[in-house]
């Protein structure tokens, strides 16, 4: 799970990166609108946390020419306080939920996780597969009811697969979810990490396609 956090304010973008950052998720960061807009339209992000008053372009402009490029991931606005237009407009134009400045960081990481959960088309608060369950909230994973011990990178591959379950996942796209963008990506690094991931969980969850990637068979399949 890998989040493109746009904020101008060095004080809150820090505050911001430090939760997701403890809270399991890798993390991007762009302090102005020109930045954002070009990461948003390159890198493949679980979710973006747009501010909407940055420098260069609004955020209201970047968020509108990421959605007529196509740019699916969900967006959750940061917005000051009463300034319910820009809400609205934030909505119509493709935002998926809100928060007003300023915020706790709990209900930051709750919309975040809600939003990724809605975007995956999963309603409750936790993904159960055969045995193995992950819940996003106390990032913790069990198999049998058994709680695995994962790194975070671990848990941001599975808990990305699981989400993206039924859908063969590439390598590259994978890759993109589970660095931040100062950490290095070694070529093999995913194929490791899921050799790791099956031998932790001890069920046979992740498939290999070969040439193609990685795959969770959906629930009931
Ligand atoms: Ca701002």
């Amino acid at each position: 799970m890998r989040v493109l956090v746009v904020e101008d304010d060095p004080r809150i973008s820090r505050d911001v990166i430090e939760t997701l950052t403890s809270a399991g998720y890798a993390t991007d960061h762009a302090s102005d609108g020109e930045d954002a807009w070009f990461k948003g339209d390159t890198e493949d992000y679980s979710a973006v946390i747009l501010d909407l008053g940055l420098p260069g372009m609004d955020g209201l402009a970047i968020l509108k020419k990421w959605r007529a490029n196509g740019r699916a991931f969900p967006i959750l606005v940061l917005t000051a306080r009463g300034t319910w237009s820009e809400r609205v407009e934030g909505i119509d134009a493709g935002a998926d939920d809100y928060l007003p400045k300023p915020f706790e960081m709990d209900e930051l990481l709750a919309r975040l996780r809600a939003v990724i959960r809605r975007s995956a088309g999963h309603a409750a608060p936790s993904i159960a597969i055969g045995e193995v369950v992950v819940d996003p909230k106390q990032m913790r994973v069990t198999v049998g009811g058994v709680p695995k011990s994962l790194s975070p990178q671990e848990y941001r591959l599975l808990s990305y697969l699981m989400h993206h379950a039924g859908r063969v996942v590439p390598q590259q796209e994978l890759a993109e979810q589970l660095h931040g963008s100062y950490e290095e990506r070694e070529s093999n690094a995913v194929e490791v990490l899921v050799g790791r991931v099956r031998r932790k969980l001890g069920v046979d969850l992740i498939e290999t396609r070969r040439g193609f990637g990685y795959l969770i068979e959906a629930a009931g399949q």
